[in-house]
């Protein structure tokens, strides 16, 4: 837990990784050379295994756990950063048909404190999920910030190891990585929040992934979010290996959100994710883009939702290219296609 130094070559110090960046080539997120993990796989986790955080009440892991009676919604939100009145509008819309609020982490992107995010997304009738990196953190900031949250109260708490800065974004201001994704979910659990984490099921070593899942559960995990991959039968491959490979705990599939170029072009260039490519260019060559893009998510939705083991949909991405309020009400009439109504 407290290595600090990370595999060598590792620049953001993994010990149990790698993480979902690495490039299809199989080279560093960060840097030119093979990701250090491609060749020499980590160890398996081995901290103790962390006793499950019983969930709250009506939260997602609760609807989750429960005979499904309707889709499992966790909503992205997509906010303007600093503008507390801009993240209570966007909640406004999406509280009422997400089971979760997934406050995002971005890499280019530096906003209030996860614990101010997350009081505020309580205060305007939302369930939030926050997602906690160890790039800008150390562990006494991380820890800090989970003791924070479950003071606020959340929902549950997404554990990443967190993207590169972006380039030219606060140049020159150091990148911490004190953690990796695998331990702050330890860390999060022994602080009693119940703990969601990624994959990346398209993201090589593609061989090593569904282990990974285990190991985060084995961690602290109770639910994991997948990233985008083109095919529900590529999710649907995904959980078995996982299951196979001693993972039990429930998944959540993502869905692409967008209605136009910019939103459609943002989430094609994300490290780690794939999209149907043949869907995105017929949305976007459609008389009515938007609608278009609502029922293709409607579809994606719909199918992920069949896949056994996954218990809900992660409606993902910019949405559109018409400010944030906007991209709410998309996502909005998304949760209502596949009936996730108020
Ligand atoms: S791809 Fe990720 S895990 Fe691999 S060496 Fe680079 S930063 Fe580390």
């Amino acid at each position: 837990m407290d290595d600090v130094r990370g595999r060598p070559g590792c620049p953001k110090r993994m010990v149990f990784g790698p993480c979902g960046g690495v490039r299809v080539d199989e080279r560093c997120e960060v840097a030119e050379h093979r990701c250090v993990f491609v060749d020499e796989p980590a160890p398996a986790w081995q901290g103790p295994p962390s006793p499950p955080v019983p969930p709250r009440p009506d939260s997602l892991l609760a609807a989750a756990a429960a005979a499904r009676a309707r889709p499992v919604v966790l909503t992205d939100l997509t906010v303007p950063p600093f503008d507390r009145a801009g993240l209570r509008r966007v909640v406004e819309v999406l509280a009422p048909v997400s089971d979760g609020l997934l406050a995002g982490e971005h890499a280019n992107r530096p906003d209030l404190p996860p614990t101010v995010v997350a009081a505020e997304v309580l205060d305007a009738g939302g369930r939030p999920w926050t997602t906690l990196a160890c790039r800008d953190r150390n562990r006494v900031v991380l820890e800090q910030e989970l003791a924070g949250l479950a003071a606020v109260g959340v929902d549950g708490v997404l554990c990443v190891t967190g993207d590169a800065r972006g380039p030219g974004v606060r140049p020159g201001v150091t990148q911490v990585f004190d953690l990796d994704g695998p331990r702050l979910a330890a860390l999060a659990a022994a602080a009693g929040l119940p703990v969601a984490v990624p994959e990346s099921p398209v993201a090589p070593p593609v061989s090593l992934r569904p282990a990974r899942v285990a190991d985060k559960q084995r961690a602290g995990a109770q639910l994991c979010v997948l990233n985008h991959v083109r095919t529900p039968a590529q999710v649907a491959a995904f959980v078995a290996a996982a299951r196979d490979a001693g993972a039990t705990l429930p998944f959540v599939a993502a869905v692409a959100v967008y209605t136009d170029e910019r939103s459609a072009r943002v989430l094609q260039r994300f490290p780690g994710l794939q999209m149907d490519d043949a869907t995105v260019e017929r949305v976007l060559a459609a008389p009515d883009p938007r609608s278009a893009g609502i029922a293709a998510a409607v579809a994606e939705a719909r199918a992920l939702l069949a896949v056994p083991g996954v218990v809900g949909v992660n409606l993902s991405g910019l949405a559109s290219d018409g400010g944030e309020l906007a991209g709410a009400r998309v996502k909005a009439e998304v949760a209502a296609g596949i009936g996730r109504t108020a």
